[in-house]
């Protein structure tokens, strides 16, 4: 019997990543034999292991922090959402032997809050902390949903204004992480947390007038314990508070579409990394 094809994640640290999990899961389901790793990539050796990888009948990379912006330079085409994302998380090589790449970030975003939440974003609006590569993302996907407004607060208030004056289909302003409290004049109906600050519990506090008594919050970040932000969030009083579970299963699932044709149903994969009780 053939070996089957082989896929991995590309990243810096990698050794607690779910992705192997998930492909697996899908792989189970849609009846699609594949091998998934996690390699640990350093800066340095990332084009030589990108290279390698494919040179050795590697069929597709995943890539997460800290490579999603350089893994760009390796590319000969990319979708209009790597470029609106100036980051790539998906990668396969093309007919004609070169790189592809998509980031499925925000379509994983969107499915998790739309379909698997049932959150309508339109008219909404919409604070998004944070403006890293996942902020950048998800913002032009977000904005495709039509909210009312979108403000952006992260800590380096410079980040903010440049993430806010990219091309926009909906209102946008930005504003330091620490002026938040002077942008209030209501609450927010949906509070993303895009800053990597969560895990680490180094988020600063941020003002419980954020949020009314609808509000939802949603954290992009996901742990095995409750997040910073989700524990904040309902404290604060939120309607619900999520985290990035979600997400990271539906950007899988489309990356696995991409590569395979077929979108593997994402509620049981879900349902079987969910800790128990959350
Ligand atoms: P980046 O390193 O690109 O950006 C980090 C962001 O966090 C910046 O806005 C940074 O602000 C902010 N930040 C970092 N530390 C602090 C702090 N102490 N206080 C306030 N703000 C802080 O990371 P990414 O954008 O790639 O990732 C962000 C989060 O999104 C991560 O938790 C990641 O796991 C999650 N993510 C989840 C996905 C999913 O599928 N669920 C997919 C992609 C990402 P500044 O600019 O001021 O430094």
């Amino acid at each position: 019997m053939p070996a089957p094809d082989h896929y991995a994640v590309i990243g810096h640290p990698i050794a607690h990543s779910l992705s192997p999990r998930i492909h697996t899961l899908f792989s189970q389901q849609t009846g699609r034999p594949l091998r998934y790793e996690a390699i640990d990539v350093s800066p340095d050796a990332l084009t030589t292991r990108v290279r390698d990888f494919f040179a050795a009948g590697g069929r597709g990379l995943n890539v997460t922090v800290p490579h999603k912006q350089s893994v760009m330079a390796l590319l000969s085409r990319h979708s209009e959402a790597v470029r609106l994302a100036g980051a790539a998380n998906t990668l396969w090589r093309d007919a004609d032997g070169g790189l592809a790449g998509d980031n499925t970030d925000g379509v994983g975003l969107v499915r998790d809050l739309q379909d698997n939440l049932g959150l309508s974003v339109r008219g909404s609006r919409l604070l998004l902390l944070g403006a890293g590569g996942a902020a950048r993302g998800v913002l032009a996907p977000l904005q495709a949903l039509s909210p009312r407004e979108v403000l952006i607060a992260n800590r380096h208030e410079a980040r903010a204004l440049a993430l806010a004056a990219l091309p926009a289909t909906a209102p946008v302003r930005a504003v330091a992480l620490a002026a938040l409290d002077r942008e209030l004049e209501q609450p927010f109906d949906l509070i993303l947390n895009a800053t990597s600050a969560s895990l680490s519990g180094e988020l600063p506090a941020l003002p419980a007038t954020l949020m009314a008594r609808h509000t939802v919050c949603y954290d992009l970040a996901y742990s095995l314990n409750e997040t910073g932000f989700v524990r904040w969030a309902r404290a604060a009083g939120a309607a619900a508070a999520h985290d990035g579970l979600g997400m990271l299963v539906e950007q899988a699932a489309e990356a696995f579409r991409i590569w395979h044709g077929v979108l593997p149903s994402t509620a049981p994969v879900i349902a079987a990394l969910r800790p128990v009780g959350r």
